[in-house]
């Protein structure tokens, strides 16, 4: 088994990811998240939105609509061009993306040039291809009453889309934020949410998915301060992945994306790249967009984008720096990085060594044994006492003691409390490390 299966066994075995829909057999790219699951995400968003918005000055929070004005997609280049190169087995009619079955090639490759490489299909070995087809991977739905039967053109009239990312939820309020706060440059907008992109073939766990969440800011400056910002908010984000969520330095790596292979609308873009259990991979991007999406709109929508500025009276369009960050790519980012197997005891281990900002459960609490009534009431008393103080308090009095330490370990909870017979004498708990398995004694209340 590879480490990437290891951790999504882990996943499913305690809680924290299970495949969508699982009881009918799955969905492909969809994942439902467990118990445990959304306390990590929970604390993995939360914690975004407190490093990001609610400890500055200059971000402001929206929460936009889903479902958006088709416009929003004609304007900013989607209709036209978020599109995969799918190209299809003449043999088994299997259908792929060109650009993940051969190397050295991007998503605008021609047919020409992908029959050029010969590549052999992975489901059964021949080599017999139909043309590339532009695929778009938004998500259309019919919005209001409209009947399968309906002429194509009232369909056309009616249709909308899943939004494919978050960030033109954004540039839509950018001007009813300037309108209500008069906030000054640089300011940012941040919003968490869902986005849907219909991917060819979902694959590697969460990491490419039909439906996810993104967590995204539009930073808006003024056009000659772009590099300067787009400069912060590069070390912003080594500074909350590494000290927020723990990630090693190393395992993150800049890559400065050749304007060939950058998105349509962006100037600069950075991938920071993680080295993931199945390779490196694209962990979050930082795009300087300009002002495409702002004078996109301004064109579709006949009103003004600029904004004036209070001190020297210039009017201008803002330009912007976008970081935007998949929730899904990011969790498994610490799922893997804090993913540890050692030997304590010549004994096998399974640890989730998790930040403790961002460990499920701060405490285990539990009775040394739970037939003993004096035990399980002083155990109740202090696990009372750590919940109203922490919230992310568990209890557990299952098996034993050393079966208690290995799940509390494969959950990442940091201290396991237990109360024993001297707990009854000295009022003192042994308080025992995931990290080092060490154990000391304390009282309740220096917890
Ligand atoms: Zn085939």
């Amino acid at each position: 088994m590879s480490k990437l299966d290891d951790i999504v066994s882990l996943s499913k075995r305690r809680g924290f990811i299970f495949p969508g829909s699982d009881v009918y057999g799955g969905f492909a790219g969809t994942w439902d998240f467990g118990p445990l699951g959304v306390l990590l995400k929970k604390k993995i968003m939360d914690s975004w939105w407190t490093f990001f918005v609610e400890n500055r000055e200059d971000m402001y929070g929206i929460d936009a609509a889903i479902l958006m004005n088709p416009k929003t997609w004609e304007a900013s280049g989607h209709t036209a061009t978020f599109a995969d190169p799918l190209v299809e087995c003449k043999e088994c009619k299997s259908r792929f993306r060109a650009d993940k079955i051969a190397d050295g090639i991007n998503e605008s490759v021609s047919t020409e040039e992908f029959l050029s490489l010969h590549v052999k299909c992975p489901v059964c070995g021949k080599e017999n291809w139909g043309p590339i087809r532009k695929f778009n991977m938004m998500f259309s739905t019919h919005v209001g009453a409209v009947l399968p039967d309906d002429d194509s053109e009232l369909m056309e009239k009616n249709v909308a889309y899943l939004r494919p990312e978050t960030a033109q939820g954004i540039f839509v309020n950018y001007k009813n934020v300037v309108d209500t706060f008069y906030p000054s440059l640089p300011f940012g907008l941040a919003q968490q949410g869902k986005a849907f992109r219909n991917e060819i073939s979902p694959r590697d766990f969460i990491l490419r998915d039909r439906e996810c969440s993104q967590m995204e800011i539009e930073y808006f400056v003024h056009p000659n301060d772009w590099e300067d910002n787009f400069e912060k908010m590069r070390a912003l984000f080594h500074e909350f992945l590494e000290k927020e969520m723990g990630l090693k330095t190393e395992a993150i790596h800049e890559l400065e994306v050749p304007a060939e292979d950058r998105a349509h609308y962006s100037k600069r873009t950075i991938d920071f790249m993680f080295d993931y259990p199945n390779g490196t991979e694209e962990l979050m991007g930082l795009a300087y967009r300009t002002d495409f999406d702002l004078s996109n709109i301004a064109r579709e929508s006949g009103k003004s984008m600029e904004y004036r500025d209070k001190i020297t009276g210039e009017s201008f369009v803002p330009h912007v720096i976008e970081p935007s960050i998949g929730v899904e790519r990011l969790f498994l980012a610490v799922l893997s990085n804090a993913y540890v197997e050692d030997e304590i005891n010549g004994e096998k281990r399974v640890v989730l060594k998790l930040p403790e900002n961002l460990a499920p459960y701060r405490f285990c609490v539990s009775p040394l044994l739970k037939n003993k009534p004096e035990l399980v009431e002083k155990a109740q008393e202090v696990y009372k006492i750590l919940r109203a103080k922490y919230g992310n308090v568990t209890w557990d009095d299952s098996g034993n003691i050393g079966k208690r330490y290995r799940k509390q370990d494969e959950i990442g909870t940091p201290k396991c409390v237990v109360i024993d017979f001297d707990t009854l004498e000295d009022g003192t708990v042994t308080v025992r490390d995931r990290d080092t398995t060490e154990q000391i004694r304390v009282k309740p209340e220096e917890l």
